[in-house]
């Protein structure tokens, strides 16, 4: 069986805590446990787990972000640390599995932009993974639209992703199964 990824976008503080700067709230604590399972189940298959965070810096009017969300995953802050028992499962297995667990910032809101996700996938000869994490419509639609282009197959799991906005979520997880053939695996 060849191996898979499991790629975790933007599970930070800033975007799933209560009191995040730009938070998913609820929707987004709900999945936590659901990705801890995932986390661990892709560590025992021999898998690879890539974390992929949004990083900004303080002053940086240029970044098309800017006059559009409010400042958050700022360098240094707390707000950039994966949310709740993630970040510590996420901790203790990258400990106890040395090369299994690779963190990569992103300026953008696609995990492929500007980062190695592309060529660490190659190199580890992976064809499957899975997107997981916030926004549905946002980051982990441009990196799924990424991952479309460049040829991956997917899949996306509803107890692993959320939004600020559950329309929208909902268009996402339609667009990912009827316009690019995702393997979407619904709640229910
Ligand atoms: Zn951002």
């Amino acid at each position: 069986m060849s191996k898979k990824a499991f790629i975790l976008v933007d599970y930070t503080i800033d975007f799933v805590a209560a009191d995040g700067k730009l938070t998913v709230g609820e929707p987004g604590q709900k999945l936590e446990k659901s990705i801890v399972s995932k986390i661990r189940e892709t560590i025992t298959k021999e898998g690879l787990v890539l974390v992929v965070n949004d990083l900004h810096n303080e002053h940086d009017n240029r970044h098309p972000e800017h006059s559009l969300f409010p400042p958050h995953n700022i360098e240094g802050t707390e707000g950039r640390k994966l949310f709740g028992e993630v970040d510590e499962v996420l901790n203790q297995m990258e400990e106890e599995n040395p090369g299994k667990v690779i963190r990569l910032d992103k300026r953008r809101y696609s995990a492929f932009c500007g980062t190695p996700l592309e060529l660490i996938l190659r190199q580890e000869n992976i064809h499957e993974i899975e997107l997981a994490g916030v926004c549905t419509d946002i980051c982990v639609f441009h990196t799924a639209v990424d991952a479309y282009n460049k040829g991956f197959q997917v899949v996306i799991d509803e107890s692993a992703v959320a939004s600020f906005n559950q329309k929208a979520h909902e268009v996402a997880l339609d667009h990912f199964k009827s316009v690019m053939g995702f393997d979407v695996k619904r709640r229910g």
